[in-house]
């Protein structure tokens, strides 16, 4: 018997998936061409000889989030997406240059991006300005900016409510607190923070990637994939590379197809040099640039179209 459901855990080839009465199945890819991951809708099939169930086909995603491999490749991780919360806290001390990165990955599949400061509980007031400032190019880009503790429940009314009827996965560095956010926002979460599921390098032991609805609708993807990721290179929008700033300025540049780092007439570089674009996100966009530019050259020409990818909002 065939049946659709939707990918809510992926331990490597292991699936549990639901069906569309909320029915859940351990299954399991039917041949090596079904690549599933978690979030994916898929097609089963109930072989009611083993008791099993096979996952026979995944069906067209929206959109599919890809880490880079260390060979410049690209590896999917979690699909269907309507948002990536990037999640920062003043310990351990944020590297920018990643947050960019995965903001610029939302973009560039066309989903909403939001940036969460966690650990506020931690900053006295003098802190706590110099950790808003920090967000101000990125609300004054377009990004939306939440602040929150997961130590503190009445803190987290404003995520709760970016989160809401979004499927939103959770980035950034270990230890800025994201399996404790999610065992704040997930009640009955038996997710174990800190020690329990963690070596003895602090490094999360879990591989399973799972979905959690979220009691205000909506649902929270915690995947170890994507932990600490680095968004493959080339799920990049060509021209602005996902940077919503460089993306609205890029319209008054004289050439179509500037990269916005030497070309005259470029209204990108003008912005950051008379300080209209922050010197900052421009310094990370010409890193991400160099490193986008790199990777096409490696490849030669031919690969996988640009021309394919959605343009930026
Ligand atoms: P992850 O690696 O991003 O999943 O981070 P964890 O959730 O495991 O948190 C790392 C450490 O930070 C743990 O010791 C948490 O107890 C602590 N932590 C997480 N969120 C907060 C917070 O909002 N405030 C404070 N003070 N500590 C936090
Ligand atoms: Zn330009």
């Amino acid at each position: 018997m065939r049946f659709e459901a939707e990918v809510i855990a992926a331990y490597g080839r292991h699936l549990r998936v639901r069906d569309a009465t909320g029915g859940e199945h351990d299954a399991r890819p039917f041949g090596r061409r079904v690549q599933a991951v978690c979030g994916d809708r898929v097609a089963c099939e109930h072989d009611a000889a083993h008791a099993e169930v096979h996952v026979t086909e995944v069906l067209q995603r929206s959109n599919v989030l890809e880490r880079a491999t260390t060979r410049g490749g690209a590896e999917a991780v979690v699909a269907n997406l309507s948002q990536i919360v990037v999640v920062i806290a003043p310990a351990p001390v944020p590297d920018l240059f990643v947050a960019d990165r995965y903001v610029a990955a939302a973009a560039s599949l066309g989903i909403e991006a939001l940036i969460a400061l966690n650990k506020i509980d931690l900053l006295d007031s003098e802190a706590r300005s110099v950790a808003d400032a920090m967000l101000v190019p990125y609300r004054k880009a377009g990004y939306r900016c939440v602040t929150c503790s997961a130590t503190r429940p009445e803190s987290l009314t404003a995520l709760r409510a970016a989160l809401a009827a979004h499927v939103s996965v959770m980035v950034g560095q270990s230890g800025v607190g994201k399996s404790s956010l999610i065992g704040a926002l997930v009640p009955n979460l038996d997710i174990a923070t800190g020690a329990l599921d963690r070596d003895a390098e602090g490094r999360h032991t879990t591989t399973s990637a799972c979905r959690y609805d979220l009691p205000g609708g909506g649902a929270i993807i915690d995947s170890p994939g994507v932990r600490d990721f680095a968004p493959a290179i080339d799920t990049l929008e060509p021209s602005s590379l996902g940077f919503l700033e460089v993306d609205r300025l890029s319209t008054q540049c004289r050439f179509a197809d500037c990269q916005h780092l030497r070309e005259p007439g470029c209204a990108v570089r003008s912005a950051a040099e008379d300080g209209t674009l922050d010197a900052r996100r421009y310094e990370s966009y010409r890193r991400l640039r160099r490193l986008f530019e790199d990777l096409r050259e490696k490849r030669g020409p031919g690969h996988r179209s640009d021309a394919a990818r959605r343009p930026v909002r």
